[in-house]
């Protein structure tokens, strides 16, 4: 059984993950809980290379513990002018990587896989916020998943100015790419979900925490039934 989780941020993915692996495993079902980017060791890397916050890379580029020379053309942020394709790459090896070394041998176990996004977030954030080709990413990331899908897509929707007021640390590169940005990707969310009613679950994610789940947890015990 493979899950994913997804919304712009600020909507509370974590907290809903968390609490879906926790009322699994009490039903006694073994779970493997995840996050893109950054679900493995080599993802890990590519996140912090994506994520990484201009105005804290400028403070912290003097500071070279490899030996490297602070010379080498490379200070600063190397993400500050990223292509929008290089970026989709990025996003996609990532994923490859996730399929092949966690994902994709936990579902061969049995064991349910929950992921705090997936490739939904790249039609949404490379597609819909950078404006690439819809089916060109589609086709990247099914290439990079050898084409695994999930079987249920929770969207938790909610207005980006809402949400971002939310987040507790300080807005990291795509958290501060301006309104336009984000709220062309909640559009692109909303989009994927009435394409494939069968897998997506859209969940208004402005009610309580305890609202969201119990939306998630009368799916689940459906889904679980058949
Ligand atoms: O942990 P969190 O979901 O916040 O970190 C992932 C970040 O990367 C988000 O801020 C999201 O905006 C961005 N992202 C993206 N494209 C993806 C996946 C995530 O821009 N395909
Ligand atoms: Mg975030």
């Amino acid at each position: 059984l493979f899950i994913s989780f997804e919304g712009v941020d600020g909507v509370g993915k974590t907290t809903q993950v968390e609490r879906l692996r926790q009322y699994l495993e009490s039903r006694g079902r073994t779970v493997v809980m995840t996050r893109e980017p950054g679900g493995t060791p080599l993802g890990v890397a590519l996140r912090k290379l994506l994520l990484h916050n201009v105005s804290s890379s400028n403070v912290s580029s003097g500071n070279v513990s490899d030996g490297a020379s602070p010379d080498s053309g490379t200070a600063g942020n190397p993400l500050a002018d990223i292509a929008p394709r290089a970026e989709a790459l990025i996003f996609a090896a990532d994923r490859a990587q996730h399929v092949a070394e966690l994902i994709r041998p936990a579902l061969d176990r049995g064991d349910v896989v929950i992921t705090d996004r997936y490739l939904d977030s790249s039609l949404a954030y490379q597609a819909g916020g950078r404006e690439l080709t819809p089916a060109e990413i589609r086709n990247l990331s099914l290439w990079a998943t050898n084409g695994l899908l999930p079987v249920r897509t929770y969207l938790l929707d909610m207005d980006p100015s809402v949400s971002h007021t939310r987040l507790q640390h300080e807005a990291d590169r795509m958290e501060s790419a301006g309104d336009d940005f984000q709220n062309r990707t909640r559009r692109a969310f909303l989009d994927l979900a009435s394409a494939e009613p069968d897998r997506f679950r859209v969940i208004d994610a402005a009610q309580s925490i305890d609202q969201v789940w119990s939306a998630i947890q009368s799916d689940i015990d459906d889904l679980l039934r058949t």
